[in-house]
């Protein structure tokens, strides 16, 4: 169903890395050109006053869905308009999608479609040679790391819509430090045994000297302060609803599960606890679970709805 121009939805894409999206009159951010996408539908003002009754984002390939996120939530700050974000993982295969917002309102259910294009970005690959003890974090089986497993992927998924802290731009976990492997690099594995596996690297590697300090990058809640079997000591900050930011391999934890911290508090410190082959911050961003890179919200906001608020999307 067609809608009249003020109750269009507002699409906003905010682009990081593994791919460019093309979307036509899509609104994109600035940093399009890093490639991999999260999106944000958003209701004009107003419209949240009429009650929200449900809706979904999907992504749709040739007809088939690809997947769907259903958690709205509104606007930090506003109270009036709705907004949803998908991160866009970085193994998505490139091509023609189709993004399908629906919403439910008393006023009944509302459509927006676009046709969005994915091109395929450049990761870079790297083999890590694993001992015997490191060999056996990663590959022994172990029911507590299973449970460890569990639990964090059902902390990724949970999704208070009250959560809401940050909007804006991010600053970095530290001021000084090395980058060891890029977010999404394509690693190899190499056991002790000389088998191999291919993984992706979900986040940014960040050596620095043991002891050095980590800062909340935005402010948020912590919802993870724990020792971990493969991530050593471990921190989940979690900033909006659904989007959860992660530090592993601390030496130190400096907060506790309940903690609302503010940007730049400090949260740990770095370590190599855990798989770790040397003193380093692994970091990563997760978006509706998925692992988006996180280097484009130390620039540019993490939802910006001043920038697009006056900006309609067409129907396909
Ligand atoms: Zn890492």
């Amino acid at each position: 169903m067609r809608l009249n121009r003020e109750r269009f939805f507002l699409v906003l894409l905010f682009l990081s890395l593994a791919y460019s999206l093309f979307a036509g009159e899509i609104i994109t951010h600035d940093y399009a050109a890093l490639g991999e996408g999260i999106t944000v539908f958003a209701l004009p003002d107003g419209a949240g006053e009429e009650a929200y009754l449900g809706g979904e984002i999907t992504l749709t390939r040739g007809g088939s869905p690809v997947y769907s996120r259903s958690q709205f939530f509104l606007y930090p700050g506003d109270d009036k308009s709705w907004c949803a974000l998908m991160g866009i993982p970085s193994d998505l295969e490139k091509g023609t999608y189709v993004l399908t917002c629906r919403m439910e309102t008393e006023g009944g259910t509302e459509v927006l479609q676009k046709r969005i294009a994915l091109t395929e970005r450049e990761f870079p690959s790297e083999v890590l040679v694993l001992n015997g003890s490191l060999t056996d974090i990663r590959v022994k089986e172990d029911p507590e790391k299973t449970s460890q497993a569990q639990r964090l992927w059902s902390l990724l998924a949970s999704f208070d819509d009250e959560e809401r802290y940050t909007s804006g731009v991010l600053v970095p976990p530290m001021d000084e430090y090395r980058v060891t492997t890029d977010y999404g690099c394509r690693r190899v594995y190499e056991y002790a045994d000389g088998s191999e596996a291919g993984t992706i690297h979900n986040g940014w590697d960040w050596a620095a000297p043991t002891g050095t300090p980590l800062k909340a990058v935005g402010k948020g809640r912590i919802v993870m302060a724990e020792d971990r079997i493969v991530t050593g000591k471990s921190v989940m900050l979690e900033l909006l609803p659904g989007v959860f930011v992660l530090y592993y391999h601390l030496d130190e934890l400096n907060c506790e599960v309940g903690d609302l911290v503010e940007a730049g508090d400090i949260v740990g410190t770095v370590g190599m606890t855990g798989l770790a082959t040397g003193p380093h911050l692994h970091w990563e961003m997760r978006i509706s679970r998925v692992a988006v890179d996180p280097l484009p919200f130390l620039e540019g906001n993490l939802i910006d709805k001043s920038l697009y608020m006056d900006k309609i999307v067409d129907t396909l």
